[in-house]
């Protein structure tokens, strides 16, 4: 018998059998269906799958059970009608563009965003035609006053990247509706665990399963989850003809991940909320930022629209570069890397690293500055973690 999965089940219940069907054998695990093709019982058939009177498989960039399962738990997870996997969350981000603008559209984009989006807009769907506004997400005034008749997607991270600056989505749906436009939330900071976009009001969810989904810095996978069922066709097609998609053993390997996301993104924001508590009473500290700490400017909306603060915390020093320099080359169990949202705790610097992409003159507006160190939490033994960044602090 299938394990169905219903609304009123906990997101543990979910994260273990979302996705999961009746299979040839009785595997209690999706197998992986490595291969590239299917064949079709006869003529018939296949022509019947090409023109989509019957549900099946034709072609892995199409479709493919390994990856439609784990699109299934995403989708189930995020309270969409579907989703579509992607190999990366660039190629995820992208399919949402190609598909939704045209020539002469306008896009609204936060200001403090993953470097290779701001880049993706500036640098390629420029060459298109479409223009971009970015502005501060979490000022409602800046999004109403950039808003044009042609404004198609209104794109942001809440929390963002790397400032943890949070946006109110339900304001910004609302508003963003009245116009027309679509709300695009990239929801990779929180998982589904901790926000769900698509119930707060936005159209589509974008993944950089990457980080927190996968969780286990092993696989580059992104996803799109659409609300609307009625996006699903254009959605899929352009999917296929772009051909970004997710191969199966990469999809296996993030449904395998989904199955501890409930009590991985618990642990993330519970060893977090502690570590940022210790950076704030840090004398070589400037300042933290948090959304589940006090001092963060949207920390009543973090409380309302979040369930934790997620497994990400920026921090900047009072010796600006050269004391984050230190820091990074002196840290222990910490390790020197980018990416996020994996079992490991990591430390990286944005200026240089992650953000180095990004415009300079976008990177100090949106408020990254130079000292800025941004630390994945993971899920080690917090007493560890404070111990080994305690050993870089004190050398600064
Ligand atoms: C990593 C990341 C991306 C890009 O995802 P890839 O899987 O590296 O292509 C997009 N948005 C956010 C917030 C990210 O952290």
């Amino acid at each position: 018998m299938t394990m169905e999965t219903d609304d009123n089940m906990g997101l543990s219940t979910k994260c273990v059998h979302s996705g999961i069907k009746d299979y040839e054998f009785g595997p209690v695990i999706p197998p992986i269906y490595q291969t590239s093709t299917f064949k079709f019982k006869d003529a018939e058939q296949g022509a019947r799958l090409f023109k989509g009177e019957e549900h099946g498989y034709i072609y892995t960039r199409m479709l493919n059970p390994t990856v439609e399962a784990m699109e299934n738990a995403i989708a189930e997870l995020e309270g969409g009608a579907y989703s579509i996997g992607c190999a990366s969350g660039m190629a995820a981000i992208a399919l949402i563009f190609f598909t939704l603008t045209k020539s002469g559209d306008h896009v609204i984009c936060g200001k403090s965003i993953y470097g290779a989006t701001s880049s993706f807009l500036l640098q390629t769907l420029t060459k298109f035609g479409v223009e971009s506004t970015f502005v501060d997400t979490s000022n409602i005034n800046e999004i109403e006053n950039a808003l044009r008749e042609n404004t198609k997607i209104i794109f942001f991270e809440t929390p963002a990247n790397p400032t943890l600056t949070v946006s109110d989505i339900q304001q910004i749906a609302n508003l963003a509706h009245l116009y027309g436009a679509k709300v695009v939330v990239d929801n990779t900071f929180m998982s589904p665990i901790l926000q769900r976009p698509l119930e707060l009001g936005a159209d589509i969810v974008v993944h950089s399963m990457t980080k927190f989904i996968n969780g286990h810095a092993d696989v580059v996978a992104g996803i799109v989850v659409l609300k609307n069922a009625d996006d699903y066709p254009t959605f899929r097609k352009m999917s296929n003809l772009i051909g970004g998609v997710i191969d199966p053993f990469n999809a296996f390997l993030v449904h395998r991940g989904v199955k501890t996301l409930e009590i991985r993104m618990k642990k993330h924001c519970e060893n977090s909320l502690k570590i940022a508590t210790y950076l704030e009473a840090h004398p070589k500290v400037e300042r933290v930022f948090y959304p589940y700490l006090r001092s963060h400017p949207q920390y009543e909306l973090s409380l309302a629209q979040t369930k934790g603060g997620g497994g990400v915390i920026s921090f900047e020093l009072k010796g600006g570069f050269e004391a984050g320099k230190t820091l990074m080359n002196n840290v222990k169990i910490w390790q020197l890397a980018v990416s996020l949202g994996g079992v490991e705790s990591l430390i990286q610097h944005p200026a240089s690293m992650t953000h180095a992409s990004m415009d300079e003159e976008l990177r100090a507006e949106a408020g990254i500055k130079d000292g800025l160190v941004r630390l994945s939490v993971g899920i080690e033994d917090v007493d560890d973690l404070i111990w080994g960044l305690e050993q870089g602090l004190k050398r600064i």
